[in-house]
């Protein structure tokens, strides 16, 4: 596991007395630099914390002067169907303040439904993602990405075996989602092997028939997955950035060199590898680092799948706040600060679209150097952006092989189905853990 220094270790009392979860946060404690001795806790005790500091760290990385380990915090997801009563069990002005955090703290949302480019979505028709489940197992990142704020507090849940049982009557229902992404609001690999859920987790999907999981990373710790017996259900999609945006913007992750040794030893034990190029930030030196990535990646690497997205979601300002400005390339900013009426409307911002496509045509360009077949993909990107690339691509918004979208199984074959309209949510409000929590008219 990585080594950190958390300052505080907290378990939950359903951890604390069940002997596997306690012993799973006891291994993570011993392996941590300077061990601390974990708080108990209890759900009424959450508003204090949280009104205490607890998630204090929970800012833009990039923002902070320094930037601490974040504290640890382990609980267990509840699959009682009890999360709003519990949610109610606090004051209105508590649930107003942190409803999202006491949700993750509470454990009501093992599995997530993205209603993405379906009603309610309100981004809909501005990213091309399908809708699906999601997954989670941690909220939180021990990585410091200078652009998130999911530091400050890891949130982890230890009850993977019930987990799996519960995961495994959703994929039941759902017969047309083949691959489920874990985890968009953290980094799992980061404290095991000592957790100790991750590879339960990956030897569940090596039971199923035809159900892969996803995991998505900017790890180099993966030395730990060869013992599993994963039987090439699982597939490992780098986050992967050229050098001088892995070493500046992301530290703690693996430099580029990390990380795709990472994805060497991996492949080399039966994982499908895939990239990321995400995000791509416009750097200085953006053009020779995506030179030497893209070429370090096909020396190392048999991936099969590539997908490249700029960086985005938010403005210049807020951009501003958190990346060195001036390590980044002067004409992209000058865009970025001229668009900013063309970009309001878009969560695509800052950067306007020609320039995006800037950066995608010279990705694309390096891979097409190195392998004429890979596909290759633009991810999280408008409907416009695929529109103008489609020709290049050779796929279109509706049959592109996503790098982890529900449908791209190992060898990420171009879709067949519409993947818009065949997925639909049928968990019929009787499988819990499920967030949002819905029951059938
Ligand atoms: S790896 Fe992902 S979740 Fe972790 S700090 Fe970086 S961007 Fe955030």
């Amino acid at each position: 596991m990585y080594t950190l220094n958390p300052p505080r270790i907290l378990m939950h009392e359903d951890v604390a007395a069940n002997p596997v979860y306690r012993a799973r946060v006891e291994r993570v404690v011993q392996a941590c630099q300077t061990p601390v001795t974990p708080e108990v806790y209890a759900d009424r005790d959450l508003p204090a914390l949280l009104a205490g500091g607890l998630a204090a760290g929970r800012i833009p990385m990039g923002a902070m002067p320094t930037v601490p380990d974040p504290v640890l915090l382990f609980n267990t997801f509840r699959f009682d169907g009890q999360g709003e009563a519990r949610l109610r069990q606090f004051s209105d002005p508590d649930r107003k303040r942190w409803e999202g955090l006491l949700r993750e703290l509470l454990g009501d949302r093992a599995f997530q439904w993205a209603n993405y480019n379906q009603e309610g979505d309100a981004h809909r028709h501005d990213k091309v993602c399908r809708p699906c489940w999601r997954i989670h197992l941690q909220n939180g990142c021990v990585h410091k990405c200078a652009y998130c704020g999911f530091g400050g507090l890891l949130i982890a849940a230890v009850n993977i075996e019930e987990y799996c049982h519960w995961l495994g009557k959703l994929a039941e229902r759902h017969p047309w989602q083949l691959t489920y992404l874990l985890d968009d609001d953290g980094d799992p690999p980061g404290l095991e092997p000592e957790l100790g859920t991750l590879g339960p987790l990956i030897e569940y999907f090596g039971t199923l028939k035809d159900r892969y999981l996803i995991i998505h990373t900017k790890t180099w710790n993966t030395a730990w997955l060869k013992d599993l017996d994963h039987r090439g259900h699982t597939i490992l999609v780098w986050s992967l950035s050229g050098a001088t945006q892995s070493r500046l913007i992301e530290p703690i992750t693996g430099t580029t060199e990390q990380r795709l040794a990472a994805a060497h030893l991996a492949q080399e034990t039966g994982y499908t590898v895939r990239f990321k190029f995400k995000p791509i930030i416009p750097v200085k030196e953006w053009r020779e680092d995506a030179e030497a990535a893209v070429r370090q990646v096909f020396e190392q690497t048999r991936p099969d799948v590539i997908s490249l997205c700029c960086f985005m979601w938010m403005d210049i300002d807020d951009l501003k706040r958190r990346l060195p400005v001036d390590r980044l390339d002067p004409e992209f900013l000058a865009a970025a600060e001229g668009a900013r009426a063309e970009v309001a409307d878009t969560i695509t911002k800052p950067f306007p679209p020609a320039f995006r496509q800037r950066l995608y045509e010279h990705y694309f360009r390096e891979i097409r150097r190195w392998d004429s077949k890979i596909p290759v993909s633009i991810s999280t990107e408008t409907f416009a952006m695929w529109k103008t690339l489609e020709p290049l691509l050779g796929v279109n918004a509706r049959n592109y092989p996503c790098g982890c979208g529900p449908f791209t199984i190992p060898g990420a074959p171009t879709l067949t189905c519409d993947p818009f309209t065949v997925p639909s949510r049928n968990d019929q409000g009787d499988i819990p853990g499920v967030f949002p929590a819905w029951k059938p008219a």
